[in-house]
């Protein structure tokens, strides 16, 4: 059989090994390290750095084809990939997700609406950004930043003061999104432009880190329709061949901004593991390797949880004795604080999600939201 090469061995690397497997394709990982998640699942392992030219020539020199969990490749090293074998998503793509600048200049040429920036390269643009947005913004690094790392929110002027003297620029500034909810859509894309969306979710963050995801997102369907339509539009303008999460906010007006893509399966999808016929994880090596994308039906409604750190971890027993309930681990040895070790997808009928009373007693321990304040909208 052909060989799927996949840069990253984390949990997401993990999952696609698992699903590019069960379609018989064999599995060749590229991680920083021996003991990756994805190491339990993948036939070969090849162990070096992202910026590693030759490292990445020798990889893909025994594929058929590249495809990524993690998105931050060095620019030699996607262009010794790209030299050598079909990379999908391109290189274009990567480099767009890459840098929070590129990626919001590219997605405001496809005509897409964003929370209002400023790049920050320095301290004139950051007292350029605060004169132009406010006292009431985010500062994010441009590249590298996850689970809400590299950020700084500046909600007055004591904020500004405080903030370090040597900031790590560049830096993009964004303001602040008085948000009604937080939404995203995964989208795949095929070789022959076909595209195919998961339903929407809705996504409920917790310290900067995704938390909890609904699917379906308990919104009307016009607003599930136009945010449908902007995924499919955002993957149509980068030209992806692959699967693509856009992750977006919905404005106190109704408005749907994009907040950020990442062109790789997504953890506010894994619900598709346990409510969908064909995942995520299946989807996306479907359309790497060229295959036909079925439609993306899901069969049953889903809240997933992710499992962070230790005392999310006290929960599997729990889980493992609770029907209707899946649960996911990674395999990975330390628990530390922030760290995602798995999720616990909890499986509907379709059509009967419950609404934050019901949710909060299917959940039981799983939550920590008070079922009574409504101010969570869902
Ligand atoms: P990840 O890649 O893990 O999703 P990240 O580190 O790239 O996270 P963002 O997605 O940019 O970070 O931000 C994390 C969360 O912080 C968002 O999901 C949202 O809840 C909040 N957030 C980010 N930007 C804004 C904004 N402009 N206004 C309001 N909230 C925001
Ligand atoms: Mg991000
Ligand atoms: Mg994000």
């Amino acid at each position: 059989g052909a060989t799927i090469g996949i840069i990253g061995g984390g949990q997401l690397g993990r999952m696609s090994a698992a699903a590019a497997a069960r379609l018989g394709f064999h599995v060749h990982v590229y991680a920083t390290h021996a003991d990756c998640p994805a190491s339990e699942v993948a036939r070969h392992v090849s162990i070096g750095a992202y910026d590693d030219a030759e490292a990445l020539r020798a990889f893909a020199s025994r594929v058929d084809v590249v495809t990524f969990e993690f998105e931050n490749v060095s620019a030699a090293g996607l262009a010794v990939l790209e030299e050598l074998r079909v990379v999908r998503p391109s290189r274009d793509i990567l480099e767009v997700s890459q840098d929070r600048i590129i990626e919001k200049t590219r997605l405001s040429e496809i005509g897409v609406a964003l929370a209002p920036w400023r790049p920050v390269r320095n301290r004139k643009e950051l007292d350029a950004a605060v004169e132009a947005l406010g006292h009431h913004l985010i500062l994010k690094t441009t590249r590298l930043g996850y689970d809400g790392k590299g950020q700084f929110r500046v909600l007055s002027a004591d904020d500004l003061t405080a903030l370090p003297a040597e900031l790590p620029y560049p830096l993009v500034a964004e303001g602040v999104i008085a948000f009604d909810r937080e939404l995203s859509v995964m989208v795949a894309r095929g070789t022959d432009g076909t595209t195919r969306c998961f339903d929407v979710t809705q996504n409920i963050h917790r310290n900067g880190i995704l938390d909890l995801s609904l699917a379906p997102a308990p919104i009307p369907s016009e607003l599930a329709d136009r945010a449908t339509r902007l995924a499919t539009r955002v993957a149509d303008g980068l030209g992806l061949v692959g699967i693509m999460g856009v992750e977006m906010f919905v404005d106190a007006e109704g408005a749907l901004l994009v907040n950020e893509i990442a062109p790789r399966p997504h953890n506010s999808a894994h619900w598709t593991m346990n409510a969908c016929l064909v995942d995520q994880f299946e989807m996306h090596i479907r359309a790497v390797a060229g295959l036909p994308l079925p439609p993306a039906t899901r069969h049953s409604d889903a809240a997933m949880k992710n499992l962070i750190g230790p005392d999310d971890m006290t929960l599997c027993d729990m889980i493992f004795r609770t029907p209707g309930q899946s649960l996911h681990l990674y395999g990975k040895a330390e628990a530390r604080p922030g760290r995602k070790m798995g999720h616990v997808n909890i499986i509907f009928p379709r059509g009967s999600l419950p609404g934050r009373v019901g949710l909060a007693a299917a959940l039981g321990p799983l939550a920590d939201f008070d079922p009574e304040d409504g101010s969570e909208n869902f």
